[in-house]
């Protein structure tokens, strides 16, 4: 049975409850007919474009040349020399939602330091997890002390040349990174007296959010206490850091790899790029490595919100507390000193990574029929409360950037509303791999229950490749 949870609203035909198999999910509260437009995300929280696509995907509104009969976009702004616009419009969009001059900043001290890192010969060796004795399975200390060994390693020590995976999740991290800046930035000009926040004040508030976020996973909290804003409602989704790493133990090492890149850059060290460096030409990305997780082999496949069938792990974030480990000498010889206390240490990251996995959509072309190409991933934070049904009475449609949810059936009250994380016409066999494999729970649905391997597979395509 379901329990009622304290945010509902009243203006949508549905509610958030905690469902009977583990998990948020969203009930209709009256009759819903077919076609009606649950909720529009106007915009993901972060997202990231894969780097082979950069030229094809307008990096506001992701529309891919190719559906436009065109080979690349060629609108650009000199912040962010690698990124590609549909239009002037999109440009123009895209900068007024950005610090132009922090942006700029960002991408010379990134790309300076990946072309530093090339001329090193040693590549610098981050913390891996190697269980022994009796230990069968991950556990958040080992997680823990992983990182802790990360924080204590000299991130000047080697070559920090991220492959291409990483230099994705790199450039997701900095999305949401500088997503919370602004968000930081602008609270503090509504502050009464319209003084300037300290970066300290940053780096706190950032301890306060995740607290928030820790105790309202652990159900000691309502909405009530918690702090309101896009970050902090990013913090409500389902925190699924250990789970990604006991399926894929390698992503930790590259996330490792990532937040000391990051910290390096961000902090500027004299000689491996940084301060004062004018030069831009560097590639940010280097090598052709595989995208692993990032990019489920079946390109149809979104990523998408794994809570049904999965438990809300205890969140380790409220027995740890948060320092902003930032002097104020540290802080003024700092290439970025405004994104520093949101680096210095990597807890912001992994709660921005815990909450990337299995919480994403993936970016996918338009193209109406054939396979679909994922273009990139995006967490939009409304969106991810949408659980997986096999037989799905909710689709996404995209637009432009934007995430519409719409009913594809008449829906009763009560009745829970679903979308398809897989192709629906995929076999049983394919949607329990792809479960397994990327979500990490067993589908429980009425046709996943009623259905025995090759029986009927639904004719129409509505939770197919439909982002
Ligand atoms: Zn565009
Ligand atoms: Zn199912």
């Amino acid at each position: 049975m379901s329990t009622r949870l304290p945010h509902a609203t009243s203006e949508e035909p549905f509610e958030p409850r905690v469902t009977s198999y583990g998990g948020r999910g969203l009930f209709a509260t009256k009759s819903i007919p077919a076609g009606t437009l649950l909720r529009t995300c106007p915009a993901p929280y972060a997202s990231a474009i894969y780097a082979p696509f950069r030229k094809e995907v307008c990096a506001h509104c992701f529309a891919y040349a190719f559906d436009a009969g065109k080979n690349a976009w060629n609108v650009k702004n000199d912040a962010s020399p690698a990124s590609r616009f549909c239009s002037e419009e999109c440009m123009q969009s895209w900068a007024g939602e950005h610090d132009l001059s922090l942006v700029t900043r960002v991408e010379k001290a990134v790309q300076a330091l990946a072309k530093s890192s090339l001329s090193v010969k040693k590549p610098v060796v981050v913390p891996v997890i190697a269980l022994d004795g009796a230990a069968t399975e991950i556990t958040m200390q080992d997680l823990d002390d992983a990182w802790q060994a990360a924080e204590a390693m000299d991130g000047k020590a080697g070559a920090l040349v991220l492959d291409e995976m990483e230099e994705e999740i790199m450039r997701f991290v900095l999305s949401a990174v500088l997503h919370k800046h602004y968000e930081d930035a602008a609270t503090a000009e509504k502050d009464a007296n319209g003084t300037q926040e300290g970066a300290s004040a940053a780096g706190s508030r950032i301890t306060s959010d995740l607290d928030a976020s820790a105790l309202s996973q652990n159900g000691h909290s309502t909405h009530s206490t918690t702090p309101a804003g896009p970050f902090a409602a990013f913090l409500e989704l389902q925190d699924n850091e250990l789970q990604h790493v006991r399926t894929n133990p390698a992503i930790l090492p590259a996330q490792i790899r990532v937040w000391l890149f990051l910290r390096l850059a961000v902090m500027g060290v004299p000689g491996r790029g940084g301060r004062g460096s004018r030069d831009s030409s560097a590639r940010g990305s280097r090598g052709s490595s595989a995208r692993g997780s990032k990019n489920p082999s079946a390109r149809s496949s979104q990523r998408s919100s794994p809570t049904r069938g999965s438990q809300t792990s205890p969140s380790r974030d409220s027995k740890r507390t948060f320092p902003a480990r930032t002097s104020p000498e540290r802080q003024n010889l700092a290439t970025i000193p405004e994104l520093l206390p949101y680096l210095s240490t990597p807890t912001l990251l992994r709660a921005i990574l815990a909450r990337d996995h299995a919480n994403a959509f993936g970016l996918f072309d338009m193209q109406e029929k054939g396979e679909s190409e994922m273009l990139g991933w995006a967490v939009y934070v409304a969106g991810s409360y949408f659980n997986h049904d096999c037989a799905p009475n909710v689709r996404k449609v995209r637009r432009g950037r934007a995430l519409q949810f719409v009913t594809t059936r008449d829906v009763a009250p009560g009745e829970e509303l679903c979308i398809s994380y897989v192709d629906v016409q995929d076999t049983k066999a394919s949607r329990v791999a792809q479960f397994a494999q990327h979500w990490n729970f067993v589908c429980g649905c009425g046709r996943c229950r009623g259905e025995v391997e090759g029986d009927h597979v639904p004719t129409n395509a509505e939770g197919s490749h439909v982002l």
